[in-house]
């Protein structure tokens, strides 16, 4: 079966493209915010619901014990996909959530006042934001690490701040503004040599490439389940063992206990630990249909499919007078971020959408990033394994469109 062949196939799973906005077909181009989600996945969720419903932990029936094996299996795979072990998974709600996570429990135990956490300035607010209000409360730094023009990190500045007193490198695998990547394999080793723990961000990652927790090495690694296929409301929190054991609970309730008196109370063990209450469990059996849908997808074959999509867009934006294209480099992740010379990007946004065309335009939680890009915002367009050569072409007829309009 031919490429095109396949991914008709995978696009079928996808219902909500049969829809029509503004009279047209919509063309969704916006799967770095969310991904759509395939008919497996909701109906796996429906099942839980109609089929299956019950607590996890702590049921003394047969109905329960299921649910507790459909949840733990869950929490294996995704261990799975990362090359992680189960008693490091820790489902969270979102990649923000699992920041947070990580702030308020390893970082706010193990760092210490004058210590810094660098960042770089790609980051999503998500992977700035929770290390700022720690920074606040306990008399930290958060240093950033400067990116090139092409919207690369510059590894001469980020290897130059990787010293005394950074405690935490907290870095993006990939910009969701922009598409580049960061080289995590030679970036952690220098940040262990100079004994920088380090947490990546894989929201935008965890569908672009392939993500082995081993041969990284990473220490912390967070993604959500809406950018994979899965449901909102459901990420994950990697942490590497021997840090998430010796991590303090920071949220108390239900199911992170041991015991508990009136006095005083012992907590569960890891990964138990980090989930007080009722968890979000038809999340994570959805998650868990998610992750067996794409990969049943060879991953060689998603990368050759977004990436020709990718190439015949970007090229077909080189041929349109006045289009500035940011992080425009060869190895990139499946999303083109560029502006109209002369028109504004909401402008661009609004008349691409009334052609059925859904973009992100704005600032792509990522204000830092456009300060240093000297913008208020980008044009955003994220491709993923439902798109195809007609969408491609629909948009680049309503960027040409836009350009009559605006310039
Ligand atoms: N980091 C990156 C790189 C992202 O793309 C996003 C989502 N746009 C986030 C963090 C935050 O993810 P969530 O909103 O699911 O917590």
């Amino acid at each position: 079966m031919s490429l095109a062949d396949r991914f008709a196939k995978v696009r079928a799973d996808f219902p909500i493209l049969r829809r029509r906005f503004h009279g047209k077909e919509l063309v969704y181009l916006d799967s770095a915010a969310t991904t759509l989600k395939p008919e497996p996945v909701v109906k796996r969720i429906a099942d839980y619901y109609l089929l299956e419903s019950a607590n996890v932990h702590r049921g003394a029936y047969a109905l329960s014990d299921e649910a507790t094996r459909n949840f733990e299996e869950a929490r294996a795979d995704v261990a799975s996909l990362i090359h992680a072990s189960p008693e490091e998974i820790v489902f969270v709600r979102n990649t923000t959530e699992a920041v947070n996570l990580a702030a308020h429990s390893w970082a706010e135990k193990n760092l210490s006042p004058g210590d810094h956490i660098l960042i770089t300035e790609l980051e999503h607010h998500a992977n700035i934001v929770p290390w700022q209000i720690l920074a606040e409360k306990k008399g930290l730094k958060v240093v950033a690490a400067r990116i090139l023009d092409n919207g690369q990190v510059d590894e001469a500045d980020l290897f130059a701040k990787l010293k005394e007193p950074v405690k935490l490198l907290a870095i993006t695998g990939c910009s969701n503004a922009l598409g580049t990547f960061t080289d995590l394999s030679k970036i952690i080793p220098r940040a262990h040599a100079a004994g920088v723990k380090v947490l990546v961000d894989a929201a935008q990652l965890i569908s672009q490439k392939p993500v082995n927790v081993r041969e990284l090495d990473v220490d912390f690694l967070v993604f959500s389940g809406h950018k994979l296929f899965g449901p909102t409301g459901i990420g994950v929190f990697y942490a590497r063992h021997e840090l998430l054991k010796d991590m303090p609970p920071w949220q108390g309730g239900g199911s992170m206990i041991a015991e508990v008196t009136l006095e005083k109370t012992t907590f569960n063990e890891a990964p138990f630990r980090f989930e007080a209450g009722t968890p979000h469990i038809e999340g994570t059996v959805g998650l868990h249909a998610a992750i067996r849908y794409f990969q049943a997808l060879d991953f060689d074959d998603v990368r050759a499919w977004e990436h020709a999509l990718l190439k015949k867009a970007t090229d077909g934006l080189r041929g349109i007078p006045g289009i500035i294209l940011y992080g425009d480099v060869p190895d990139k992740g499946a999303i083109l971020s560029f502006n109209l010379r002369g028109a504004h990007h909401s402008d661009v946004g609004q008349i691409l959408d009334q052609q059925g065309v859904a973009v992100r335009a704005g600032h792509h939680c990522t204000q830092p990033l456009m300060k240093r890009l000297g913008v208020p915002g980008t044009v955003r367009a994220s491709f993923s394994i439902y798109n195809n050569d007609a969408d491609v072409e629909a948009f680049l007829k309503a960027v040409s469109k836009a350009r009559e309009l605006l310039t």
